[in-house]
């Protein structure tokens, strides 16, 4: 079977390959054959196909790449949010109300939990998340994490060393996290993750972990310079990790490192929000010619949010990216994140992975922040119903 969509008012393929650079085509249309895109380019020149649906003149976009998610979790921390708001910093020790919550819930809640996430994340317009686990921090909760997590997605990653939990000595608890943990994920999971930072694990720590992940057949990625300028950055382009993440607190040669590096920089703007912190340095890394994702860090702590488009509006608002720049940082971005060529991008042979956007073009995502224009989502050439979250 084969779908032609019609009148496109703006195809914004993020394909910096395409003839038409940097990939945007007016009055388009885009051929969806099975999982793929079987055809693109001006409506005038479009094959035929078995079903047609015109669009209206609408956006349509590469579905959004959400590179950095933590989903599998029970609790609530709105209270501590609060707190903030009036005053008191986000450290990262309130991880921990929520791995006391999520050890004591059953898996059937913790599949749902991620299930209205999910359905959350669709009707956001993305149609690839990364999720992780951490909120276990032993053995069998932090299992049960990463294969709930599978049911889900292909990109899930283990992320034991998240902190380091009660009643367990430190050094004890890397041996686990290194050793029987890490052997009892690894086959649920393709990445492993550490968080970097003042509070939860050093740079020679988190550098353990990763090279045991590697060991295990795990590919890094990391949580990187939130807090505090620390070696994290250094660390992930060192191991050459698919992405820092983070990147809020970055150093001259921390930008020229990832510049010079494949590691890409994801900023997670929707945390600064949440935490009413200071915003990466976006033109800084950009301009030095760094690669740059967006993802939303969708957690019940420091952000709790699955709003891609909030994002990219942060990110053109607050952080001086354009809103070209923004959505290719939401999409073919993301997918450079995960070192991932099938996605974030539309292009023939690519999956048919679409976010029509219920408006002219892209510059809405951020023209009109909090405004949901998401109007349909393909993913794999399918279109996801978008209703309603399942209440949880
Ligand atoms: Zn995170």
């Amino acid at each position: 079977m084969s779908l032609l969509l019609t009148g496109i008012g703006l195809l914004a393929t993020q394909d910096q390959s395409a003839a038409q650079h940097p990939g945007e085509i007016a009055d388009a249309a885009l051929l969806i054959a099975g999982e793929t895109i079987g055809w693109l380019g001006p409506a005038a020149q479009a094959p035929a196909a078995d079903d047609a649906i015109d669009l209206g003149g609408r956006c349509v976009l590469p579905g959004f790449v959400d590179s950095h998610a933590h989903l599998v979790f029970a609790g609530d921390r709105s209270q501590e949010f609060a707190a903030r708001m009036t005053g008191r910093p986000y450290t990262a020790g309130g991880i921990r109300s929520t791995v006391a919550a999520t050890r004591a819930a059953s898996e059937d809640q913790l599949r749902a939990n991620l299930t209205r996430l999910a359905a959350e994340l669709h009707a956001a317009g993305v149609t690839t998340f990364e999720c992780k686990s951490g909120y276990g921090l032993d053995v069998d909760t932090e299992q049960r994490s990463v294969a709930i997590a599978a049911e889900q997605t292909p990109e899930v990653t283990f992320l034991g060393a998240h902190v380091v939990p009660a009643g367990i000595d430190r050094d004890d608890y890397l041996d686990l996290v290194c050793g029987p943990m890490l052997a009892a994920c690894a086959p649920h999971a393709r990445w492993v993750d550490a968080f970097c930072e003042q509070g939860a694990f050093d740079v020679d720590e988190s550098r353990a972990v990763l090279e045991a992940g590697i060991a295990a057949g795990l590919r890094p990625r990391l949580h990187a310079n939130q807090l505090t300028a620390g070696g994290g950055v250094a660390l992930a382009v060192e191991l050459d990790a698919a992405s820092a993440d983070h990147c809020t607190h970055l150093s001259a040669a921390d930008i020229d490192a990832l510049a010079g590096s494949d590691t890409v920089a994801t900023l997670l703007p929707l945390v600064e929000f949440s935490t009413r912190s200071p915003y990466p340095d976006a033109r800084g890394l950009l301009d030095a010619g760094a690669e740059v994702a967006l993802a939303t860090d969708c957690n019940p702590g420091s952000g709790f949010s699955t709003s891609m488009p909030l994002a990219i509006a942060l990110a053109v608002r607050e952080m001086r990216m354009s809103p070209a720049e923004a959505v290719y940082a939401a999409t073919a971005g993301g997918a450079r994140a995960l070192r991932r060529n099938d996605i974030g991008r539309l292009a023939v042979g690519l999956r048919a992975d679409l976010t029509v956007l219920d408006a002219p073009g892209y510059l809405h995502l951020a023209y009109r922040p909090g405004v949901p224009l998401v109007h349909r989502v393909w993913q794999s050439g399918r279109e996801i119903p978008l209703g309603p979250a399942i209440p949880g």
